[in-house]
Parts: structure tokens; C-alpha cells; sequence
């Protein structure tokens, strides 16, 4: 292999999702392989810009895989986003003899490592962690198959409660701009009716639905409501709304929030990390950068940063089809 690349850095970066330990891990495990050395960044660009670096080797990361969160920490920067902050990063990783790096973050980390990339010309990699499964360019990013089998469970949890009361539950769950979590846990779930911001279903279909769940004989009823759902202002709205003009249920709203960021990664979460890991240190000692690791047909590979970032995620139309045929 060619090897111009002897000092690699890793950071997470944005939002905290199940699986960066367990990527942080495989990338200073294959740096350590190929004799590259590596460096840890704390707290993301924000820690780029203090020189917050650590040495790390392969014993550096033992333990981590199966753990939630980020052993490295992660934060948003704002003085990345200026040029002056961009150049002392630079600096920092000049002074250190970093050559390379590879971000585990968003969309915005991944914008922040392409202008940096093109400013410095410095070689940079990114791995999508994110739970939100809101990124171009791959069928997964991780942490969302983690998020999908914790809500999974909670919403199981929830129907107990739901049947045993004739409640009916709006649960809401994360998806600001896609409905990915929502439609697969509403579909495992079992849920009657999944709301989701590519759809905007309107507030008396979706009583009517109720009524005519209600009618067939159903003791209880879930709404998965996806959190950048248009229907409602809010899944209090929502609540509202139905209990004003639906008779015969007690209905109640579980607002799920950060508990889906976290605990320890799915098999699949911790498998992908280490692919991803060992795919981007080693598409950087062969010379390439500016690239996004993914998923693709269950292959690993490499999508451009820009067409990543500027693409948009979109959900499987054939899960709306088998969500509303369950749901008869
Ligand atoms: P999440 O999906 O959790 O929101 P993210 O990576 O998209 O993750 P952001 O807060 O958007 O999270 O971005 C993380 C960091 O990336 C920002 O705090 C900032 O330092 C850097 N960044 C984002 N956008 C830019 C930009 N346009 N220019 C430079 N840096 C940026």
C-alpha cells in the first residue's frame, strides 16, 4: 500500500449515536495495523481548534465496542464555521504531524471537513453517525439500527399499558427531517397509524382512521408521530385534536427524546462500525479523501462529501403500503 499518511486523527463530531466508540475503535485498530500512528481529538472541531489530542493504540480502545456515547466526547463548534477558526485547527493538527482525519459525525460535520479540505487541501474521511438515518449515499448511518431496536422495545412496553386501559398513545420518536425511525418501528411495533414529515395525512383522516380501527375491535391504539411531523404543531396538538373529537379512548402522549441516542450498540451497529473504520483508514493510505464511508447493497463504500450532504434520504414508499395493509 502506499504510504504517505503517518499520523491519523479520529473525532466524533454533532450528536452522540450508538456506535462511534465502536468506529473510534476500528479506525485506531487499523491505523495500528498498517503502522500509521493515531491520534484521538476530544470533543470534536472544538477540540481540533484547542489541540485537545491523545495518542492512541490498539490497547487504547479496549472495552469500548459495546459501550453507548463517545469515549472522545463530541461538540458543536461555532468557531469552526469561521475561517480564522478553521485556520488554527489547522495549525494545531500541523503542529501535532496530523495528516489526515476521519470525522464520525452528520451532515454538518461532514460539510465543516469538506470546506476544510478545500481551504488546507487536507485529506479527511467521514463515517455517518447519526441515528437519524437522515444521510445520502448509504442505506444506514450508525446508531440507527441501535435507536430502532431500543424504541421497538419501549413501544412494546407502551402497548401493554395501552391495552390493559383503552388508551390510545401518541408516541413520538426522532426524525426531524425523515420518517425512517418512525415507519419501521411503527410497522414492528404494530402500530395503527405512523405520522411522518413526508406525508401530511390531516388531522380528520387520522380521527377517521382511529374510529374505524376502534370500530373493528381494537382495544388499544399507537400513533408513532415522527418529531418533524407536519400534521400537528406538536404531538400535544395531536393529543388535543383527539380528544376533542373522538369519544372512547383515554389518549396520552410518550414523548421518547434522548433515550433513543443511547445504550449499547446492536450487533448490526458494532459490525458496521468496524467495516466503516477499517474502509476509511484505508481508502486514505491509498490516496483518496473528501469521501463519506456507507453502506450500499450491504457493500461498503465510498460516496463524494458533496453529494452526501447535498443529496437527501429518502424512505422506502413500500413500508407506507405494508404499514397501512397491517394496520386494517
Ligand atoms: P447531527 O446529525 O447530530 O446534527 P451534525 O454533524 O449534522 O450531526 P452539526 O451541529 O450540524 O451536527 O455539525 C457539527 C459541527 O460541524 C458544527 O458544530 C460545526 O463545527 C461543523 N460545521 C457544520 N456546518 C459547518 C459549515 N457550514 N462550515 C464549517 N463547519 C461546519
Amino acid at each position: 500500500m502506499l504510504q504517505t499518511i503517518k499520523k491519523i486523527g479520529v473525532l466524533t463530531s454533532g450528536g452522540d449515536a450508538p456506535g462511534m466508540n465502536a468506529a473510534i475503535r476500528s479506525v485506531v485498530r487499523t491505523c495500528a495495523f498498517h503502522d500509521i500512528k493515531c491520534y484521538g481529538i476530544y470533543r470534536g472541531y472544538e477540540g481540533m481548534i484547542d489541540g485537545d489530542f491523545i495518542e492512541m493504540d490498539a490497547r487504547s480502545v479496549k472495552g469500548i465496542i459495546n459501550k453507548g456515547g463517545t469515549i472522545l466526547k463530541s461538540a458543536r463548534s461555532k468557531e469552526f464555521r469561521t475561517k480564522e477558526g478553521r485556520q488554527i485547527a489547522y495549525d494545531q493538527l500541523k503542529k501535532a504531524g496530523i495528516d489526515a482525519f476521519v470525522v464520525i459525525g452528520g451532515d454538518g460535520s461532514f460539510t465543516g471537513a469538506m470546506i476544510f479540505n478545500k481551504e488546507f487541501n487536507f485529506p479527511v474521511m467521514g463515517i455517518p453517525g447519526t441515528i437519524d438515518n437522515d444521510i445520502f449515499g448509504t442505506t444506514h448511518t450508525l446508531g440507527y439500527d441501535t435507536a430502532l431496536n431500543t424504541v421497538v422495545e419501549v413501544i412494546d412496553k407502551i402497548r401493554d399499558t395501552a391495552s390493559s386501559h383503552n388508551r390510545l398513545f401518541f408516541v413520538e420518536v426522532m426524525g426531524r427531517d425523515v420518517g425512517h425511525i418512525a415507519l419501521n418501528v411503527g410497522i414492528a411495533g404494530g402500530a395503527e397509524e405512523i405520522l411522518i414529515p413526508e406525508e401530511d395525512l390531516g388531522l380528520d383522516r387520522l380521527v377517521e382512521s382511529l374510529r374505524r380501527s376502534k370500530k373493528s375491535g381494537k382495544s388499544s391504539s399507537i400513533v408513532v408521530v415522527a418529531e418533524g411531523d407536519k400534521i400537528g404543531k406538536s404531538v400535544f396538538e395531536l393529543k388535543d385534536y383527539v380528544d376533542q373529537n373522538m369519544e372512547g379512548y383515554d389518549v396520552r402522549v410518550s414523548v421518547l427524546g434522548h433515550m433513543q441516542r443511547g445504550g449499547p450498540p446492536s450487533c448490526f451497529d458494532r459490525v458496521f462500525a468496524s467495516r466503516m473504520g477499517v474502509k476509511a483508514v484505508e481508502s486514505l493510505i491509498t490516496g483518496k479523501s473528501n469521501y463519506m464511508v456507507g453502506m450500499k447493497n450491504d457493500l461498503i463504500e465510498l460516496t463524494p462529501f458533496d453529494q452526501a450532504v447535498k443529496g437527501k434520504s429518502k424512505i422506502n414508499k413500500e413500508l407506507l403500503r405494508v404499514s397501512d395493509i397491517m394496520s386494517i
